[in-house]
């Protein structure tokens, strides 16, 4: 498999090659970077390059869109898109909103999962204000066989071997193919159940990575309806 991914890497010529190492986004330096120590590998039949920014040494990775089927040979690079049917399953763990309130988002799955967070809670015109948690079990989330938690970045110990952070992990790292559910729990006092579903991922030119809402079904429950004379 890497040979044959080489191979295809191998075919452009020296100048692409060179144009493709030196403009690769790094996370952490928030810019476009040259890549060194990189390796070709085939990921989801896409000519993938995985190394080193040049500038921090944070890991990066491009990958070369037409570049799995050696009949095209564009090199033109392509960040993915993924797009999620996210929509308020309950509170509390029942699942009591009937009339579906959706929000069809559009993000980078390179982006983390406190990101996403972040994009679902304004989609909803919550306040992002509360500790969350992404679930594979919308029955009992602590029996979840894929849990990530905010708790877990925050340096308290994840409650399970298996929980992981929100900050650290991709949604790409945590939703592999279309049709993957994940419950996103926020608030574990008011307990928000949204559901998340990943419908597609696409390829997305750099304008298209900015996270946005593609559409808005239903209006939103108040995070904090006025009757409620609860203290919050
Ligand atoms: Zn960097």
């Amino acid at each position: 498999m890497a040979k044959e991914a080489l191979k295809i890497w191998m075919e452009l010529s020296a100048d692409i090659r060179n144009k493709i190492l030196s403009s690769v986004w790094c996370p952490a330096c928030a810019t476009v970077v040259a890549m060194c120590d990189y390796n070709i590998n085939f990921d989801g039949g896409v000519v993938v390059l995985r190394g080193c920014c040049a500038t921090c040494g944070h890991k990066v990775v491009r990958a070369l869109e037409g570049c799995g089927e050696s009949s095209k040979r564009t090199s033109k690079c392509v960040l993915e898109c993924y797009i999620f049917d996210v929509w308020i399953w309950g509170t509390e763990g029942v699942e009591d909103f009937k009339d579906k309130v959706l929000r069809k988002i559009q993000i980078a799955g390179t982006k983390s999962l406190y990101n996403f967070a972040k994009v679902i809670t304004q989609a909803f015109g919550f306040r992002f204000d509360h500790c969350f948690g992404f679930y594979d079990n919308f029955q009992r989330y602590p029996d979840s066989t894929k849990a990530y938690e905010l708790f877990v970045d925050v340096g308290e110990a994840p409650p399970t071997q298996i929980t992981k952070g929100v900050k650290k992990t991709k949604i790409q790292q945590a939703f592999k193919k279309p049709g993957e559910k994940m419950l996103f729990l926020f608030d574990y006092g008011d307990c928000w159940y949204f559901a998340v579903e990943l419908k597609e991922i696409k390829n997305a030119q750099k304008s298209d990575t900015k996270a946005t809402i593609l559409e808005s079904i239903g209006k939103a429950p108040l995070q904090y309806p006025p009757c409620d004379d609860e203290s919050q």
